[in-house]
């Protein structure tokens, strides 16, 4: 058991940290304060070839695997999380549904911009009265000769209404199954198309410089080969996607969690009080180090789920386990950063006062820390 990285893996780390360092940091807190979409930087991140990490060749994409698609996420969170979810979303839920459920046909018409960040998609399964609970979307389609008709509205949905979006897949029931179940499909919808609105971004109380809208279907038509795989698959399909997401959230959080270290050290040798550093505090060093051994264990979680991913095993637990336990030490790092910070840790100059307001949607997005804990104990037969 090794969890070195091997060469290129810890080049591609290097790189993505340096670009964080050099290209993100200066510039983002004008967009995280302005609530503006980072557009140059995100043509930058698909120059790089970050969109088409997890992707093979023949599509546009960078041959990697999901694994890489991780590291870089941790080191673009590292330093802002608006950045780092616009890439987590676009690959994870936006190209990666097409890819694997796709027909070949789909694949050639959207992966290509997809995979070299032209491109954004986003995918649509909360609704504004379900998220959890995705059994009960409302949403409907129905099949109009050789249309697909669609009705309804889609809650929170990233990467849904930025000037590059070229699409949004939407879940929605088409039918009822033998048993009495809504039979769900995933049905691929154009930006653009008549009938599919998209309300302004909402406000929100951190990732500000990421996408975020409501979506509204009335009458929305599009062709009927835009199902998305199987007619009825819907349900497994986002069940996966979710998995998948999950390990890619963990990734995330601990990227939050380790800047929040880095920002921690760097404020406790250049801060003085009573005469010193604060650093020289003992109660100061122990915060530090408990942020990093948290950093550290949840890593190693989400390691572990992508590996075991990555091998072709059962995985559910544990990037349940990752995504729960990187959310719950991101959000305790992001506090004590603050801490440590004082009152300029309430400014919103210094990057703490982001991790801190950045951190929580991190134990609600893509699965809450309560459906984390149901995962994990269905998984262990409670
Ligand atoms: C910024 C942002 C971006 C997002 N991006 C996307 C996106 O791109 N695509 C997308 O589809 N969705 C997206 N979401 C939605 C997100 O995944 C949901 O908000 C999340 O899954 C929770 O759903 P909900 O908000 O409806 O909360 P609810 O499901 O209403 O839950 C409310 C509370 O009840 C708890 N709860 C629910 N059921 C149970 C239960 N059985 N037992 C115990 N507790 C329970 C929950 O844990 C939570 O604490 C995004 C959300 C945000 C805020």
């Amino acid at each position: 058991m090794d969890f070195r990285l091997s060469e290129e893996q810890e080049a591609l780390r290097e790189s993505v940290r340096d670009f964080a360092r050099e290209v993100v940091a200066p510039a983002i807190a004008e967009h995280y304060e302005q609530h503006t979409f980072p557009y140059e930087i995100v043509r930058q991140m698909g120059k790089m070839g970050l969109f088409g990490l997890p992707f093979p060749e023949e599509h546009g994409g960078m041959g990697g695997d999901y694994f890489a698609l991780c590291l870089a996420l941790e080191e673009l969170a590292r330093v802002d999380s608006s950045v780092a979810i616009t890439l987590e979303a676009a690959v994870s839920l936006g190209a990666m549904p097409i890819y694997r459920f796709g027909t070949d046909e789909q694949k050639a018409q959207w992966l290509p911009k997809l995979l070299s960040g032209e491109a954004l998609a986003g995918f649509g399964l909360t609704e504004p009265g379900t998220g959890s609970d995705a059994g009960g979307t409302q949403t409907r389609a129905v099949l109009d000769g050789d249309e697909w008709v669609i009705n309804g509205s889609k809650a929170f949905i990233t990467n849904s209404g930025t000037d590059i979006t070229s699409l949004v897949t939407v879940t929605a029931v088409t039918g009822t199954k033998p048993d009495g179940s809504k039979e769900l499909s995933s049905i691929i919808v154009p930006s653009g198309t008549p009938g599919f609105t998209v309300a302004p971004g909402y406000s929100k109380v951190g990732w500000t410089a990421s996408d975020t809208h409501e979506l509204t279907f009335d009458d929305c038509r599009v062709p009927a080969a835009n199902l998305l795989g199987q007619r009825g698959r819907g349900f497994a399909q986002f069940l996966r996607t979710l998995d998948e997401g999950r390990i890619a959230i963990a990734a995330l959080a601990v990227g939050l969690a380790q800047g929040c270290v880095d920002e921690s050290i760097k404020y406790a040798k250049e801060r003085h009080a009573f005469g010193q550093p604060i650093g020289n505090y003992q109660a100061i060093q122990f915060k530090i180090a408990d942020m990093e051994l948290k950093a550290h264990t949840a890593r190693l979680a989400y390691y572990d789920a992508a590996a075991r991913m990555l091998a072709g095993e059962p995985f559910k637990r544990q990037a349940a386990i990752a995504k729960l336990h990187a959310s719950t030490i991101a959000v305790d790092n992001a506090r004590e950063a603050t801490q440590i910070h004082g009152g300029y840790g309430f400014m919103n100059e210094y990057p703490v006062a982001r991790f801190w307001r950045d951190a929580k949607i991190l134990e609600i997005g893509e699965g809450t820390s309560e459906v984390q804990r149901m995962v994990i104990a269905r998984d262990l037969g409670i």
